[in-house]
């Protein structure tokens, strides 16, 4: 195994064959006329963007992102595949973008700036135009759509495009809202039809739990985040799905794993106190790893007496608040840790394994917010 920098005392292992498993387990679920999109935002949900990005190229046929500036990243990296802007992109975020970066498009405002890029630069970037179905965050409804494909026209811009998203489709066993939307969307791709006589290549509404529930939101190309890394939506998708099918479900490998070293040991006498804020207090005689990982680094500090870390394929309590940088463990029913012994925050170590989606239930957030908080300052490494 290799690191970037061997120095560090702390580093994340991606697990490039887990990757290939997930994206190839979604480039055969989904339609074979769709695209599978793979949704690399927030440093590729904090699993690290410049290490996903060539491994996930194996398989995926376009990214999505939601800066210009991750698009132009992409491009740095190599894989020459279409890269699909998804979010707000003000005009001066508009450089060095190539007719392979498409924008999802969702006022007439952006249509001018782009128009404008075009003249100052010769480039012509794809457009897909985005429709409010009911998650009223970007997009248009419905009946705004004839005006925006109107001066879309009137500025030469490329419609390749259109695309919704779902507004609780992971939250819920329910899935009406998600038909309501479906259905509206639908609507939105007959008033294109009208304006544009046929539809653009690229239709798209889909996330990982409507690619996992659902194939009528493949369309023509899917986008698939979190699930790509190895990790369910949520557990309502995880019920829905296995509400649907009876046998084997879906195995998503995880592809991360959170490693450090046991940075120093701490002995503690019943009734010390341990900390900041002096939040916990020995019960007994008690030995404790001192760990160089803290909220700094996305080791939430609501994590404080409530989070576990294994050290010796043993589980060890968090005890004391998680500080900025540190954090202390009680390993006082695991013996022999030393200085220098490998501790993982999350994955697997032996028989024993921390799930992101402990540590995030635990902090009173989910999977997605606990990986995009991973401090891109932390060390990937391919194994
Ligand atoms: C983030 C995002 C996705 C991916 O969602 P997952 O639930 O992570 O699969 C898809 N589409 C859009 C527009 C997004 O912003």
């Amino acid at each position: 195994m290799e690191f970037d920098d061997p120095r560090a005392g702390q580093w994340i292992e991606i697990d490039g064959n887990s990757l290939i498993h997930n994206l190839e387990l979604f480039r055969k679920t989904i339609g074979k006329d769709a695209s599978l999109l793979a949704v690399v935002k927030a440093n590729a949900y904090g699993h690290g963007l410049s290490k996903i990005v060539p491994k996930a190229a194996e398989v995926a046929e376009w990214f999505g992102v939601h800066t210009a500036e991750e698009a132009r990243q992409i491009r740095r990296l190599g894989p020459n595949v279409p890269i699909l802007i998804m979010g707000f992109v003000p005009p001066s975020e508009l450089y060095d973008l190539d007719c392979n970066h498409h924008l999802v498009v969702s006022s007439s405002q952006s249509l001018e700036w782009i128009a404008s890029y075009r003249q100052r630069t010769g480039v012509k970037l794809p457009i897909h135009i985005k429709v409010d179905t009911g998650a009223k965050r970007q997009g248009v409804p419905v009946d705004a759509l004839p005006k925006l494909f109107d001066s879309a026209s009137q500025q030469s811009i490329d419609v390749v495009g259109v695309a919704s998203h779902f507004a609780n489709i992971e939250d819920t066993i329910e899935h009406e809202f998600a038909r309501v939307q479906l259905q509206r969307f639908r609507e939105a791709l007959e008033v294109v039809q009208r304006e544009l006589k046929e539809l653009p290549p690229y239709i798209h509404a889909s996330c990982s739990a409507a690619a996992l529930l659902f194939r009528e939101t493949d369309f023509t190309l899917a986008r698939v985040g979190i699930s790509m890394y190895g990790h369910w939506p949520s557990r309502e998708t995880r019920l829905s799905w296995s509400m649907e099918h009876q046998g084997d479900g879906v195995n998503l490998h995880p592809v991360l794993t959170w490693k450090t070293l046991v940075g120093q040991f701490q002995l503690v006498d019943r009734g010390e106190s341990v900390g900041y804020g002096r939040t916990w207090t020995a019960r007994r005689p008690s030995q404790l790893a001192v760990i160089p990982v803290g909220y700094a680094d996305g080791y939430s500090r609501s994590l404080g007496n409530r989070g576990r870390v294994l050290i010796r394929g043993r589980s060890a309590s968090v005890v004391g608040r998680v500080c900025m940088n540190i954090l202390m463990a009680d390993v006082t029913d695991i013996p022999d840790v030393s200085v220098g012994d490998e501790v993982v925050l999350i994955g697997r170590q032996g028989e024993e394994e921390v799930q992101v989606e402990e540590l995030a239930s635990l902090s009173e957030t989910i999977n997605y917010e606990f990986l995009a908080r991973l401090s891109p300052a932390i060390t990937r490494s391919m194994v």
